[in-house]
């Protein structure tokens, strides 16, 4: 039996889409690391721990670490999964262009993702989880009995952003998230600490040509193999 789920790819390639639905499916968690690293940088951004070069004031960062908490909690109406980062509802403000152009310095830091990564596997314990992120069949869950890493090609990555964003209402234009999801997944692939990269019993899935749909089967079938 399948107990762990981890979903790993680039940016924007639709893994929370396809994990938040096996999840509602099968009837286990769904984990979404990418909101954790979301909220630490939100966090940055309201504590002025960004220097006016973008640098983060680490040593700042290092001890309030310990006061940054972070938890998913299910919207009654929506049964939707909600970021709440030290009591607040930050879902919305974790998804800006602000946000995603600075959180990948931020998930450079190996106090960063040591402290999260350990909530992680917390949160895994004992449990049917999907969980959704960068590292988790390599660093996180290892030992996941059913590892995926998704892609697609960078134009497709930032076209789906974009509708994404402007059905929101939110004003970006498609080369600023093409070059926001490229830039991610430089800093994400060639940091020192857990750089972004397929676990070798991943299996890969590229879903450039794939409708929602597509993708939902393909992830059952794996589920259920
Ligand atoms: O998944 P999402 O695009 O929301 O993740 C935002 C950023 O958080 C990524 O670009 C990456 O820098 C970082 N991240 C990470 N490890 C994870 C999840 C996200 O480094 N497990």
């Amino acid at each position: 039996k399948k107990i762990i789920i981890a979903i790993d790819g680039f940016s924007s390639c639709g893994k929370s889409t396809m994990a938040k639905d096996l999840a509602r499916e099968v009837g286990y968690i769904y984990i979404d690391t990418g909101a954790m690293y979301r909220a630490v940088t939100l966090y940055c951004i309201e504590h002025n721990l960004f220097n006016a070069d973008g640098t983060i004031r680490e040593e700042e960062l290092k001890t309030q670490m310990q006061d940054i908490h972070i938890s998913f909690r299910l919207d009654a109406e929506t049964q939707r999964p909600v970021t709440y980062l030290n009591g607040a509802d930050v879902e919305n403000r974790i998804r800006t262009m602000e946000v995603s152009s600075r959180v990948s310095p931020v998930a450079t830091l190996g106090f960063v993702r040591e402290a999260l990564v350990r909530q992680q596997q917390e949160m895994g314990k004992d449990k049917g989880i999907v969980m959704d992120g960068r590292d988790i069949g390599t660093v996180v869950f290892p030992d996941a009995e059913l590892k995926i890493f998704v892609t697609a090609s960078a134009e497709i990555r930032a076209r789906r952003r974009y509708d994404e964003l402007k059905a929101k209402g939110e004003e970006a234009s498609f080369e600023e998230i093409l070059h926001n999801v490229e830039e991610r997944d430089r800093i994400d692939q060639n940091r020192e600490v857990s750089p972004l990269r397929k676990a070798d019993d991943a299996v890969l899935l590229d879903n450039s040509n794939m409708t929602i749909a597509e993708q939902k089967e393909w992830l059952k079938r794996q589920f259920d193999k």
